[in-house]
């Protein structure tokens, strides 16, 4: 007997014969004498359909009305599935997300948790019932709605594991765990049973989709073991935990990669201190999201600095650079879009030197050009052309072994 927090996702609930599937997943567990809290999405593309209305108004709708129209897809799923658990005779409560008390920071859209106080929840799973708490939004300090990002119902699931010192945080999504690379693309393709906060964190913030990195983030800072699972059918996923013992022995454990990537270099910039900071933070107020970032050596007076955006940014950054020039003048601006990033994740890769090297051979043996690399303790990415993206993956995933190792966490 323990105490369970379970997150459904979209597609988990994405009508009223899921619903009703989750419902009785949630009652199993409740026979099985576990205390249960439910964490639910909006229903099926509810929130892109919710972002489309609002679009049918205005083009720019205000943050805080937005966010009041979208935290009601959550709240649809909630009371459905309430009732569908009522309806099969057991207890159950739904509840907003500040009716179980997530205090969000001021902002609108992003919002992060700053608190969350238990004491409703605790008091319902006293009585018996099963909680169902809306995911992805909170209260602020100025009683306002805020929502938490795309993707945010597994931050909500985690904190309240946190919170709630649950035994275990389930996620349950329309894939069966976390794999070595993208399934739908990558045939060799496999499901990890395991894998460390540290190395999720990394997939999840270079684009692999399954969990949301600050539900990661979270799950790492207050030790929640994590899995994620499929909701239609009964394997077990893939576990995410601290996991030191067996970083020895893996030195890549999975593949990310995203397209739609655009390089920009910027040459005869002064070299100054202060070029560095007034150029990024023009870009940062603006809402440009750089990624990597190489500043060449200096050649007399003058700098080049590369940075790479996403390509939807392209069109904007360029605005913004042509509009900083009379305070930073530059000589001139390249750019090359139809880049992707290819990246390679490991543990293992702060024990073993030359992953690295190993990597840019593997590449550069199968003629794909590397236009930017960055790297950290357990990460590197490297910028190569968009069509040679899958290609390079594929090559890299059967360099590294994914496709082979069994099992994968031994
Ligand atoms: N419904 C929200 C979204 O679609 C939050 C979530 O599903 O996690 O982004
Ligand atoms: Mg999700």
């Amino acid at each position: 007997m323990g105490l369970r927090v379970l997150k459904f996702g979209g597609t988990s609930v994405g009508d009223v014969e899921k619903v009703k599937n989750v419902a009785a997943r949630l009652a199993e567990a409740v026979d099985a004498g576990d205390e249960v809290v439910a964490v639910v999405s909006a229903m099926g593309k509810t929130t892109d359909e919710l972002v489309g209305l609002s679009k049918s108004i205005t083009t720019k709708p205000s943050p805080r009305e937005l966010d009041m129209l979208l935290t009601t897809g959550e709240q649809v799923t909630t009371a459905l599935l309430a009732m569908a658990l009522q309806e099969m005779g057991y207890e159950a409560v739904s509840l907003t997300g500040w009716q179980a008390g997530l205090k969000t920071e001021s902002v609108h859209g992003n919002a992060r948790i700053l608190d969350i106080d238990a004491k409703r929840m605790i008091r319902h799973l006293g009585e018996g019932k099963i909680v169902i708490v809306a995911g992805f939004q909170g209260l602020s300090d100025t009683e306002d709605i805020a929502t938490l990002g795309r993707g945010g119902s597994d931050t909500t699931a985690v904190a309240i594991g946190a919170a709630l010192k649950a035994d275990r945080c389930e996620i349950y999504t329309d894939v069966d765990g976390v794999y070595t690379t993208d399934p739908r693309y990558v045939k060799g393709a496999r499901k990890l049973s395991t894998i460390s906060y540290d190395e999720m964190l990394e997939l999840a913030n270079l684009g692999a989709g399954v969990l949301h990195p600050r539900a990661v983030e979270f799950a790492k800072n207050f030790n929640i073991p994590l899995e994620v699972r499929s909701s239609f059918t009964n394997d077990t996923g893939t576990i995410i935990e601290e996991v030191a013992s067996m970083e020895q022995n893996l030195v890549v454990r999975g593949l990310a990669f995203e397209s739609n990537v655009t390089k920009i270099t910027i040459s005869g910039l002064p070299n100054e201190i202060t070029t560095l900071p007034s150029l990024f933070s023009s870009l940062a107020s603006n809402g440009i999201n750089v990624d990597i970032i190489i500043q060449s050596t200096s050649q007399r007076n003058t700098t080049s600095i590369s940075f790479s955006i996403e390509t939807a940014a392209l069109e904007l950054t360029l605005d913004v650079l042509r509009r900083l020039e009379v305070k930073l003048p530059y000589e001139n601006i390249f750019y090359e879009s139809e880049l992707a990033k290819v990246s390679i994740v490991g543990s293992g890769m702060i024990s073993n030197p030359g992953v690295a090297a190993q990597m840019f051979e593997v590449l550069a043996d199968h003629d794909v050009e590397i236009k930017m690399v960055s790297t950290s303790e357990i990460k590197v990415s490297t910028i190569v052309p968009e069509d040679k993206m899958i290609y390079a993956i594929e090559t890299l995933h059967e360099q590294f072994q994914l496709d082979e190792r069994t099992p994968v966490n031994q």
